[in-house]
C-alpha cells in the first residue's frame, strides 16, 4: 500500500494550454480517491500526470517514498485500467492477463499462479481460452482490471473505466471494482464525470474545475457543505436550488417571506437548498416562502415536486407520497440546511 503526494503540480500542455493550475492532494495509503468534473476540467489529465503518462510542467508527484518526477512510466509500479480496455484482440484472456508478467521475465509457474487467482476473483476462470471478441463488455472489463490486479501495482489507476457499459451493468461493476480493491488494499485514483460513481464509489472525492481542484472531501461533505456554488451545482440529481438574494444578520429576506441561517452573514449571497431539504407545507410562519406548484415528477419510491419561489424555480424531493395540502403552499427549510455562497466569488459563506 502506497501513499501518493501531490505537490504545487502545474501542467502546461506544449501548445500553452494551461490544463492543472496548482494542484495538491495527499492520498492515504489503500485510500480510494475519485476525481470528478465536468468535461475538460483536467481530470484525465492530472492522472495521465501521476502515471508519467504526461510530464508535469512543475511541482512534485510522489508514490510511496518516491518522486517519481523523473521516473518512467513503466517503472512506477501502477496498473492503469482504461474506458476502452485496450485489451490485445489477438490474444486469449489468459494471454491478456498475462502479458504484463511476461514482459516482466516472470517465470512461468508464477505467471500461472497469478493468472489463476485473478481469474477465480474475477468469475473469468471459465473464459482464459476465450478471445475479447467472445465476451460480454462487463467480461472484457474484468479482463482489464485482472491485468491490472495481477502484477501486484502500489497504485490502480481508472480513467473511466465504465463508461461504455450500460447504466445496469455499470452500477453491478463499480461495486464489484470496489469490493475488489478493498480486497486488494492497492490505493486507486479513479477518474470519472459521473457523479454516481465519485458519490458510491470514493472514501474522498477530489472536484476539479477548469484545471483546479475546488474541493476534496468525503462523498457527504462534498454534497452536504459544498465549498462553492460550482461543486454545490455539479454534485446532487436533481441539482441544489440556487438563487440570488441578500443576507440580513441571521436570515435571508426572499420574495414573500424569510429563510433562517445557522450562522451570521451580511450582503449579497447565493443561497443553496438541497431538494430534499425543504418541506412543503400549507402553515405559513415568519420562516416560509410561498411556493408555486408547477407539475410533480413520479419517480416510483420518490417524487420531485416543481415549483416557483417568486420567479425562481424550486425543486422539493418527497418522500412520503400524502398528496400535496390543498390551498395555498409554503416551503420551510431549517437553517442549517441554507447554504451560503458569496454571490462574487461563488465561495461558501
Ligand atoms: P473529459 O471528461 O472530456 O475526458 P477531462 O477533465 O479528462 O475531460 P482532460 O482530458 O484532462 O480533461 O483535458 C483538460 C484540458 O486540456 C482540455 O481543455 C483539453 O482540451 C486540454 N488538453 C488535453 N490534452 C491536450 C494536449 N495534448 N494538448 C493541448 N491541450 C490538451
Amino acid at each position: 500500500m502506497a501513499n501518493v503526494s501531490v505537490k504545487d503540480v502545474e501542467k502546461i500542455y506544449p501548445n500553452g494550454f494551461h490544463a492543472i493550475k496548482g494542484a495538491n492532494l495527499e492520498i492515504e495509503p489503500g485510500e480510494f480517491i475519485v476525481l470528478v468534473g465536468p468535461s475538460g476540467c483536467g481530470k484525465s489529465t492530472l492522472l495521465r500526470t501521476i502515471a508519467g503518462l504526461e510530464e508535469a510542467s512543475s511541482g512534485e508527484i510522489s508514490i510511496g517514498d518516491r518522486v517519481v518526477n523523473d521516473i518512467d512510466p513503466a517503472d512506477r509500479n501502477i496498473a492503469m485500467v482504461f474506458q476502452n480496455y485496450a485489451l490485445y484482440p489477438h490474444m486469449t484472456v489468459y494471454k491478456n492477463m498475462a502479458y504484463g508478467l511476461k514482459n516482466r521475465k516472470l517465470p512461468n509457474d508464477q505467471i500461472d499462479t497469478q493468472v489463476q487467482k485473478a481469474a477465480l476473483m474475477l468469475g473469468l476462470s471459465e473464459h482464459l481460452d476465450r478471445k475479447p471478441s467472445q465476451l460480454s463488455g462487463g467480461q472484457r472489463q474484468r479482463v482489464a482490471m485482472g491485468r491490472a490486479i495481477v502484477r501486484s501495482p502500489d497504485l490502480f489507476l481508472f480513467d473511466e473505466p465504465l463508461s461504455n457499459l450500460d447504466a445496469k451493468l455499470r452500477s453491478q461493476m463499480r461495486i464489484e471494482i470496489r469490493k475488489l480493491q478493498r480486497e486488494l488494499g492497492v490505493t486507486s485514483i479513479y477518474v470519472t464525470h459521473d457523479q454516481v460513481e465519485a458519490m458510491t464509489m470514493a472514501d474522498r472525492i477530489v472536484v476539479l474545475n477548469g484545471g483546479k481542484i475546488e474541493q476534496i472531501g468525503t462523498p457527504a461533505e462534498i454534497y452536504n457543505s459544498p465549498a462553492s456554488v460550482f461543486v454545490a451545482s455539479f454534485m446532487g440529481a436533481p441539482p441544489m436550488n440556487l438563487m440570488d438574494a441578500v443576507a440580513d444578520g441571521n436570515s435571508i429576506a426572499l420574495p414573500g417571506g424569510a429563510l433562517p441561517l445557522n450562522h451570521e452573514v451580511h450582503g449579497p449571497v447565493t443561497i443553496g437548498i438541497r431538494p430534499e431539504k425543504a418541506v412543503i407545507t400549507d402553515q405559513a410562519n415568519g420562516a416560509t416562502l410561498p411556493f408555486t406548484h408547477d407539475f410533480t415528477e413520479e419517480l416510483g419510491a420518490i417524487r420531485l415536486v416543481h415549483g416557483h419561489l417568486g420567479d425562481t424555480p424550486f425543486v422539493v424531493h418527497r418522500h412520503d407520497d400524502a398528496p400535496l395540502p390543498d390551498g395555498p403552499l409554503f416551503v420551510s427549510v431549517a437553517g442549517e440546511n441554507v447554504n451560503v455562497f458569496d454571490q462574487a466569488t461563488g465561495q461558501k459563506r
